[in-house]
């Protein structure tokens, strides 16, 4: 995960671990080099310079302790300048409601419908009685695919396979959660390959018609910038609660689990790091922080 970012910050950081002590010529370029690093990786430019104007001023504004050389300091201040920039602390899902109701929302591939069977899973550990709602009405396989995660999980999918209507797939569903002491409902809705006015439409829809008590954005973070612009557009149609970065497994540069937080204010609550049920995690920024500078 992260590899070229990491080594790219390694290597800056290296550079003044030899050096005695912090100076105003030694931590420019060391910084110059981290922010050149952050914008390789697809982070937005406005966001690199905020976050390593603020590892500058924190450097040269820090008392250098005996004990501690520039090098070590330096890391210990970028890391935690990284952990603020994706939000500081973990975040929960907020699963009061009876029942709870968690919308999951993104674009075609993302990984909404993989992420909803692990989401319930998750859940189901916790000893929550969960149903999975299929509303992804336009991809018949969809529901098929629900269907066979959810009984892999063991958590029971609520599916109308004739029915075109999301709203009312999704208050049927609720009404089948409250007749049979389900606690929790996910609802997989519909995604496009790109945005697009019908389906945005579609989920603020079943947004105001169910009340969720959790809506979740689900983005893959391969996309690098335009997951941060997706993100942006959604939030501003759907006001969500969180983010789930999915395909944290591949290849990516990083870009998307840096910028999210600082450019939608909202936070990272799950990461998704492979195909398999089990591949979920909690969000904790300082330990994708220390992940990050290895
Ligand atoms: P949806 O269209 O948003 O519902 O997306 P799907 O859940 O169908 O996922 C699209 C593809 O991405 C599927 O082949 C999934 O198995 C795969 N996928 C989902 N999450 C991950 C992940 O975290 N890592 C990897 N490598 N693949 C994933």
């Amino acid at each position: 995960m992260f590899e070229s970012l990491s080594s790219k910050i390694d290597k800056a950081l290296k550079t003044l671990k030899g050096q005695g002590k912090i100076t105003e010529i030694n931590v420019a370029s060391t910084v110059k080099e981290i922010r050149k690093a952050l914008i390789d990786a697809d982070v937005n430019y406005k966001v690199a310079k905020s976050v390593t104007d603020s590892i500058r001023e924190k450097a040269l504004g820090r008392e250098v302790l005996i004990a501690v050389s520039p090098g070590q300091l330096l890391v210990k201040i970028v890391s935690e300048e990284l952990t603020e920039l994706m939000g500081g602390t973990k975040e929960d899902i907020n699963t009061k409601g009876d029942p709870a109701v968690i919308l999951i929302a993104g674009l075609q591939g993302s990984g909404k419908t993989t992420f909803s069977a692990k989401l319930a899973s998750f859940l189901k550990k916790q000893n929550k009685n969960v149903l999975l709602a299929a509303c992804d009405i336009y991809r018949p396989a969809a529901i098929d695919q629900l269907k066979v995660l959810g009984e892999q999980v063991g958590v029971e999918v609520y599916s109308e396979p004739e029915n075109k209507n999301a709203v009312q797939i999704a208050k049927n569903a609720i009404e089948h959660a409250k007749k049979n002491n389900k606690k929790i409902v996910i609802v997989d809705t519909a995604g496009r390959l790109a945005i697009d006015e019908q389906m945005m439409k579609e989920i603020e829809e079943v947004k105001a018609s169910v009340k969720p008590s959790e809506t979740l954005f689900v983005v893959d973070s391969m996309t690098g910038q335009d997951a941060v612009n997706t993100a942006k557009t959604f939030n501003e149609r759907l006001n969500f609660d969180g983010v789930v970065l999915t395909k944290l497994d591949g290849d990516t540069r990083g870009g998307a689990a840096l910028s999210i937080r600082a450019v939608v204010d909202k936070p990272i609550k799950f990461i998704s790091t492979g195909e398999k049920m089990e591949a979920l995690d909690l969000f904790y920024p300082d330990r994708m922080a220390q992940r990050i500078l290895g």
